[in-house]
């Protein structure tokens, strides 16, 4: 079993930035408001993150950590919903099987924590553990036991430089989650949790206050469809295509027809050949979206690509033009 965990971490664990990304998202899954995040060497050497979200009963930490194993299906819709996620209940056991793994939880009715040690896919006893309520997951030395997936991690800094990328793309969609970052033993960002849903004051952590100061708002909502979020106006000068950040019904993705589309509205009304910066969510109906079958990927397929497209061009050429006016 641990072999095929080990095959499975192929696809779910990239690099660092990829545990975190897990770690993080199973941490919001457990109604966290609060997750903290401490690296060390860029997480090869360390990813703890602890959250203060409902936890784990003791009696079912080796099923956390056990393949397929999910507490997230509990209906037909869910089901449906794993079809087109996919890889459920795989990133616990894949990160355990390629890294020194620890689980330690505490449900917020017990008295009690517990813990659970996983070495390299190998799983330990479960331990009673002092901890606060909610979930700590540590990974240590990534890939220890992987040397070829070792290999291809890179200097300290890149793998670091990722994983502010994720958390960043995370920050601006989840304000109301307080994220605390520590990196070597020092503090390195903080994301406050009291924002409004995309608020100005998110903005202004995550993209700095130039940004913040020269965002149009953007707020529309027809056919189905609804755009909302902010676009740099033209005395923003920073512009480029990594402050380019889409949503599509609350997670980060990227696509192309809609980047399209934004890129076409800018250059007709303001500037051509200029990156604009911006920071959009769509929301449509679930079920006119195909996410794509890979986790990792980000990729959406629209079933009515052409009307999403249109859609977004005619919204923010509306908003755009209007500050022209
Ligand atoms: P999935 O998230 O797809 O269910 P994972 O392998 O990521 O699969 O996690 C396995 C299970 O472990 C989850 O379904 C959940 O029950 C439990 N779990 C993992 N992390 C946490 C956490 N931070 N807090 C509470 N439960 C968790
Ligand atoms: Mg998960």
């Amino acid at each position: 079993d641990t072999l095929i965990n080990q095959i499975a971490a192929g696809e779910v664990v990239e690099r660092p930035a990829s545990v975190v990304k897990e770690l993080v998202e199973n941490a919001l899954d457990a109604g966290a408001r609060r997750v903290e995040i401490d690296l060390e060497e860029g997480g090869i050497r360390l990813i703890r993150v602890r959250d203060d979200g409902g936890g784990i009963a003791p009696e079912e930490l080796p099923l956390a950590v056990s393949r397929h194993a999910t507490s997230k299906i509990a209906s037909l819709d869910d089901l449906e919903a794993v079809a087109t996620l996919g890889f459920r209940g795989e990133a616990l056991p894949s990160i355990a099987s390629v890294s020194r793994f620890t689980l330690a939880s505490r449900r917020t009715d017990a008295e009690h924590g517990a813990a659970l040690q996983v070495d390299g896919g190998r799983v330990g006893e479960i331990a009673p553990k002092a901890h606060p309520h909610g979930t700590t997951v540590e990974v240590r030395d990534l890939f220890y036991n992987v040397p070829a997936r070792r290999k291809f991690l890179r200097a300290e800094r890149t793998e670091l430089g990722h994983i502010e990328e994720w958390l960043r793309s995370l920050a601006l969609a989840r304000p109301d989650v307080e994220l605390r970052v520590s990196h070597n033993g020092r503090p390195a960002r903080r994301y406050r949790g009291d924002g409004m849903l995309a608020s100005t004051d998110r903005l202004f952590e995550t993209l700095g206050e130039e940004f913040a100061k020269h965002a149009l708002r953007v707020e529309h909502a027809g056919a189905g469809l609804r755009l909302h979020g902010w676009i740099a106006q033209p005395v923003y000068n920073r512009a480029s295509a990594d402050q380019q950040y889409l949503y599509v019904n609350g997670r980060s993705v990227r696509d192309r027809s809609v980047a399209h589309a934004v890129k076409q509205a800018y250059a007709d009304v303001l500037f051509h050949g200029r990156q604009p910066a911006y920071v959009l969510f769509l929301e449509l109906d679930p079920r006119t979206v195909d996410v794509n079958v890979h986790p990792a990927k980000h990729e959406v397929r629209f079933r009515e690509s052409r009307l999403v497209h249109d859609f977004v061009y005619r919204t923010l050429h509306a908003a755009l033009a209007e500050t022209r006016a």
